[in-house]
């Protein structure tokens, strides 16, 4: 097993694998991960220097249940099987996950009318226990809510998750589980062969077997590198304002809109790091580099959020982000084996990604097999448990426990977000470290508060740049830390 971020690649056998992922996005590492149960040599190829660092950092982190997917779609199917797997594998892994349970509200006669029809609807998605209730008992369940709303459809199951630990979790317990994840290394050219492909890179080429494609927004460009050319990606952009955690007390479901034409609408909800969170807003463009916001785009949130819950523009803003969804034109996954390539493109993966990623690796080892894998017997991955980000479980700096054991866990770092310089170091010398200060904010949350760092990112940057010290290991975390 290794992380490479610089330097020329393997070369020689070292540099032939059975199976390569590309993309170390929650797809990607998900996959990886599957295939680190069996005895292949793998390798996940990211052309950012960390995993999760495309639209897998920019979401709106639910675990959907899949109840408004299109029933009998390979969407709905995974959404359904992802949302079992990864609640369960959170639970493992330490992944902070809060099963708050969706209101869907309607603010209209029309959308009142089309309640019972989801409710058909997530009846025929295998959800049973969905429930309509009426405008007095939705003011007793939220009572915050704007005037006007008329009633509501109950989606229990809908969570709150961590994106960043979710694909954090998966790429560690792949590269302690022996693959080899190059990080900087984006894929420019593919020469197909037999038996082995070969992907050139700026930094060596290596060679593989069977290819898997899990490029996001770039999946189509990345089956051109083959020859195909089934769909074309158009992101569809998300943007999203986080508010302060004074506003948490504000919102205790997720708060769903009745779905449009242009997908699942503005929604607001808790995070799971103690906010709340109003977006996103749904733009087709042609930039897949587009993630900016844009002062029309979150002015056109304010104005809707400010009907929903009307005392959450009194609060405070802490970020603003945005995120692009792979769009294709389909109202579905663009899951596809290639068998007489030994290739797998996984593209598509629009809103529901991160719920169905545990899901869509089962599927996919599925397809390699029908390209000619073998995997062989599988065995048991090596044990991941993630550092806790969540809010609603215990952190670093309120364990007595730990803090006798290292008092660093008890020296408050970032102040907003109760970061501990302890928590810092263990990121520091965790199986895949951060590449900059984004990516620790992402296995920390430290400079993701309401101060942005102002205050702590001097010390921050210090630490970062200090690097890993003489003699510590993240095992002072606990047992399985990463
Ligand atoms: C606004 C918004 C809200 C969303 N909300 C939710 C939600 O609430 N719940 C949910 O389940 N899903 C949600 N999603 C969807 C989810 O975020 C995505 O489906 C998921 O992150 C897609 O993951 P991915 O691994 O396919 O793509 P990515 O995370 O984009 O990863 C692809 C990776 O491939 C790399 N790459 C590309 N080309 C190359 C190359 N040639 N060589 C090497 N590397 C390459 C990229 O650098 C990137 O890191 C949302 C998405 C958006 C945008």
């Amino acid at each position: 097993m290794s992380v490479t971020r610089t330097g020329p690649l393997p070369t020689g056998e070292a540099s032939e694998y059975d199976v390569v992922v590309v993309g170390a996005g929650v797809v990607g590492s998900a996959i990886a991960r599957a295939l680190a149960r069996y005895p292949l040599r793998i390798a996940l190829m990211e052309a950012a220097n960390d995993v999760g660092d495309g639209t897998s950092k920019a979401n709106t982190a639910i675990l959907h249940t899949g109840f408004d997917a299109a029933p009998g779609t390979l969407e709905a199917r995974l959404v359904r099987e992802g949302h079992r797997l990864l609640g369960a594998y959170a639970r493992e892994a330490g992944i902070p996950v809060e099963p708050l349970g969706a209101l869907l509200v309607a603010w209209d006669e029309e959308q009142r009318a089309t309640l019972p029809r989801l409710a058909e609807k997530a009846e025929r998605n295998g959800h049973r226990t969905t429930r309509l209730l009426g405008a007095t008992e939705l003011a007793a369940r939220e009572p915050h809510l704007g005037p006007g709303a008329l009633g509501a459809l109950e989606v229990p199951g809908e969570s709150v998750i961590c994106p960043w630990t979710t694909t954090l979790a998966y790429a560690t317990q792949a590269v302690r589980s022996g693959v080899d994840l190059h990080l900087n290394c984006r894929v420019e050219k593919v020469r197909p062969g037999d038996p082995y492909h070969r992907l050139v890179t700026r930094r060596g080429v290596l060679r593989t077997r069977l290819l898997v494609n899990a490029c996001g927004l770039h999946a189509d460009a990345f089956d051109a590198l083959v020859g195909r050319e089934d769909f074309t990606v158009t992101p569809r952009r998300g943007q999203l304002l986080v508010f302060d955690k004074f506003a948490r007390d504000l919102v205790r479901h997720i708060l769903l809109p009745v779905p449009g034409a242009l997908g699942k609408g503005v929604l607001i909800s808790p995070t799971v790091y103690g906010n709340v969170m109003l977006g996103p807003t749904a733009e087709d463009l042609d930039d897949k580099t587009a993630t900016g916001t844009t002062a029309e785009g979150l002015a056109g949130l304010r104005e809707q959020g400010g009907r929903i819950l009307p005392a959450l523009l009194d609060e405070e803003v802490t970020a603003v982000y945005a995120g692009l969804r792979a769009a294709t034109g389909q109202e579905d996954y663009r899951i596809a084996a290639h068998p007489a390539l030994r290739y797998v493109t996984v593209g598509g993966i629009r809103s529901t990604g991160l719920t169905a990623s545990l899901a869509i690796a089962e599927h996919v080892l599925g397809l390699l097999a029908d390209c000619g894998l073998d995997p062989g017997p599988a065995r048991p991955l090596a044990p991941v448990r993630m550092p806790n980000l969540g809010e609603a479980f215990p952190r670093p700096y309120r364990d007595a426990e730990l803090i006798a054991r290292d008092p660093e866990f008890g020296t408050i770092v970032c102040h907003c977000e109760r970061v501990t310089r302890g928590e810092i170091r263990a990121a520091l010398v965790s199986t895949i470290p951060p590449g900059g200060l984004d990516g620790l904010r992402r296995r920390t949350r430290a400079r993701g508060g309401r101060c942005q760092g102002h205050h702590c990112g001097a010390e921050v940057r210090a630490l970062f740049e200090e690097g890993p010290r003489e003699g510590r290991s993240a095992g002072r975390y606990g047992k399985g830390a990463p």
